[in-house]
């Protein structure tokens, strides 16, 4: 709550009267240690505070006392309570978290640490979902459900004091407190906060009808004592006549649960007020069913009211036996029959774990503690069958796998834990992830790959430009965000060859003497046709890409349009045998310059040349479409690959003789391989060889017929 400082110096008092009620009831169950230390808790938190007052005019130290207490109530431990007496200190004064570690231990601090960062979110929004993901970030962050305790003690003494605040505040913190804190006090069990805090919220959204139903209330009340007595009376006697050792109350119903009857029945307030409830606690579950068949005995019950919760529990662990009876004066009376411990978790839901521990059970764990209870619910789910959807919500809620952060314009986005800064750009929305250049967390500028925390702001920088790093594929985690990414990666990779192949293209056509404006879409339209690819961009990446060859597509466009105009005769496809990966001179007849050849189109391989005569091209001529004409260049620079087959006769240094020649001739020896007859005096040398043309290869040749000792020389094709 938001406090007034004052000029006035005023000492604070050593201690209040209300902190000494705290410090004595603590020590009904703490141990001496523990109470020394909430008086020093107690201490170091007054004069922190000191001169901080509150709107109610009370010193600021009279709201965590009061925090306390009500934590005291469901007997939390030394921590829980030390923490609520600091809970505010460092929100409101100089002190760090280190120095209340320093103090009192790294638990006492996380915990104070924990509900000042809670303190931090103001919930604005009106839409459901966006309070369900209120909820839920709220409980992730308090991952000591200690924390969660804290935070619901004080908001209700803030709510009980909120008649201090301005009217317009008090609807706001009103509304959120319905919206989100009794609900989270309900989905933990905590049934009296629950409804003190429903109570409350009502009188503040609605002061005037809480006003006229008080009142209702007031007078109602007084004129049922009697009645109450007597029925009372008759429930307690059957229960000794039948020998059920039993506890029976009056239960007053809260003015939010008959407000809330009277709005969705649509009923007066007589006819909600109108039925009387009892509790009846005995001490053991057969005791409930046996309590049941007795009260049956003394008023008949109403068909269809009847309601076992003790075979089939509520979502969040609620057992009892519901009964609606025929009162006398025909008055409806409603009965709730339970054990003492289901009565402790209709209460206090989760805290009834600290507030009716065993005695000697060391105050241990919390966590270990909330993992029990919820063990409880699930033992309970699973004896009666039941679906249990809450669980699973509630081990989200205390267990949660998933971050919630906010946008900067306050939305909550809930992403999976280790969730990083590109992660939630592409949660946002695609083109945010596309384009995100770097990222701030709580108005920071972080790394992109800085992993998310619950209650963060996170604002993400973009340009216009900007496109997705492959890198971020190392740090995402969500699979939108892989997927986008991969995508983009992919497009531009495609992109960037079409544009290559472009060029490739447009060098092929200005080859052969036209232009990439000069083909007409009927060219093109023709070539896909009679290709079989997609489009012009595809086929254009494919060039790129190297799977087709430029000129090979340049000439086809270009016959295509010869087809159409007849007035461009196209020559044949020249070689230079720099192509490329594109093209590939056949290892079975190695043509080389000055061989007629001819060009076979390979699916994915590009063009292959091979010699006209070649046998191995000769058997697959059989599918003219796939052959075209083409031609040497005149002038190539480049040296081919041919194979030789030297027979020469046994005798000293032969392959020296011949290796010379050959480098005599300006040719140079890739490979050689020497097979010796069998017992003869002969021997088949193979080399390939590099050589210019067939001129060349002629000279090669030539010379190494000059060698004495050579027989024969052949050039191999296949
Ligand atoms: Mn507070």
């Amino acid at each position: 709550m938001t406090l007034v400082r004052t000029g006035q110096q005023i000492n604070p008092p050593v201690t209040t009267p209300e902190a000494d009620v705290l410090f004595r009831t603590a020590a009904d169950y703490l141990k001496p240690e523990d109470v020394t230390q909430l008086e020093s808790a107690y201490q170091f938190s007054n004069s922190a505070h000191h001169g901080q007052f509150r709107l109610t005019g009370d010193p600021y130290i009279s709201h965590p006392v009061a925090v306390s207490q009500i934590l005291l109530q469901w007997r939390l431990d030394a921590q829980a309570l030390t923490a609520a007496l600091l809970h505010d200190v460092m929100e409101d004064t100089s002190v760090t978290k280190e120095e209340i570690e320093d103090k009192y231990g790294k638990t006492v601090a996380e915990l104070v640490d924990g509900v000042s960062k809670l303190d931090k979110f103001q919930f604005e929004s009106q839409e459901h979902e966006q309070a369900e993901n209120f909820r839920k970030m709220l409980l992730a962050m308090g991952r000591d459900v200690r924390v969660i305790l804290i935070k619901l003690a004080d908001r209700l003494h803030n709510m009980r004091t909120l008649n201090a605040m301005q009217p317009h505040k008090r609807a706001r913190i009103a509304r959120e407190t319905m919206e989100i804190y009794a609900p989270i006090a309900n989905r933990l069990g905590l049934n009296i906060l629950y409804q003190e805090l429903q109570d409350l919220s009502l009188q503040h959204l609605y002061p005037n009808r809480y006003k006229v139903l008080m009142k209702a209330l007031t007078r109602a009340r007084g004129n049922r004592r009697e009645v109450v007595g007597k029925i009372l009376e008759a429930i307690r006697k059957t229960l000794r006549d039948h020998n059920i050792d039993a506890v029976v109350t009056g239960r007053e119903k809260t003015l939010y649960s008959i407000y809330k009857k009277m709005i969705e029945k649509t009923l007066s307030f007589a006819e909600v007020y109108d039925i009387y409830g009892f509790r009846v606690i005995v001490n053991d579950v057969p005791s409930c069913y046996l309590a049941l068949g007795a009260l049956h005995q003394l008023y008949n019950p109403i068909p269809g009211k009847f309601k076992d919760y003790i075979a089939i529990p509520k979502d969040n662990g609620y057992r009892s036996l519901h009964t609606t009876l025929f009162g006398p004066f025909s008055t409806p009376i409603e009965v709730q029959i339970r054990t003492e411990e289901m009565h402790q978790i209709a209460e206090a839901g989760v805290a009834s774990h600290w507030m009716y521990k065993e005695s000697g059970s060391s105050l241990s764990d919390l966590q270990t503690k909330t993992h029990q209870w919820m063990q409880s619910l699930l033992e309970m789910h699973s004896q009666s069958g039941n679906a249990t959807e809450f669980l699973e919500h509630l081990k989200v809620d205390l267990f949660p796998d998933e971050v919630y952060v906010f946008t900067p314009k306050g939305q909550i986005m809930s992403m999976p834990h280790g969730a990083t800064c590109v992660d939630f750009a592409y949660a946002v929305h695609t083109d945010i992830g596309n384009r995100c250049v770097a990222a701030k967390v709580n108005h920071e500028l972080v790394p992109l790959r800085t992993e998310l925390r619950s209650g963060d702001r996170v604002e993400i920088v973009t340009a216009a430009h900007a496109k997705p790093n492959p890198a971020w594929l190392n740090f995402v985690v969500t699979s939108k965000a892989r997927s986008r990414i991969r995508h983009v990666m992919k497009t531009m990779q495609y992109e960037e060859s079409a544009k290559l192949g472009e060029r490739l293209l447009a060098q092929a056509l200005v080859a052969l003497k036209s232009a990439p404006d000069e083909i007409s879409d009927e060219q093109w339209a023709q070539l896909l046709k009679s290709s079989g690819e997609k489009s012009r961009e595809e086929l254009l990446a494919d060039l790129g890409l190297g799977k087709q060859l430029a000129v090979v597509v340049a000439r086809r466009l270009l016959s295509v349009g010869d087809q159409d105009g007849g007035t461009r005769q196209p020559g044949s496809l020249v070689i230079h045998g720099s192509e490329g990966m594109a093209l590939q001179f056949a290892k079975c007849c190695h043509p080389i310059p000055g061989d007629p050849i001819v060009g076979y189109l390979r699916k994915g391989h590009g063009l292959v040349i091979h010699t006209h005569d070649c046998p191995v091209a000769r058997r697959s001529r059989a599918d003219p479409d796939k052959w075209m004409d083409v031609e040497w260049a005149p002038d190539s620079k480049k040296m081919f690959t041919v194979s030789l087959r030297v027979l020469a006769s046994e005798g000293r240094g032969v392959l020296a003789k011949i290796a010379a020649e050959i480098a005599k001739t300006e040719s140079n020896i890739e490979t050689v391989s020497l097979e010796p007859f069998d017992s003869s005096a002969y021997a088949e040398i193979n080399f390939t060889v590099l050589v210019a043309n067939r001129l060349h290869l002629a000279k090669v040749m030539r010379g190494l017929r000059s060698v004495p000792e050579v027989v024969r020389v052949i050039r191999l094709k296949s």
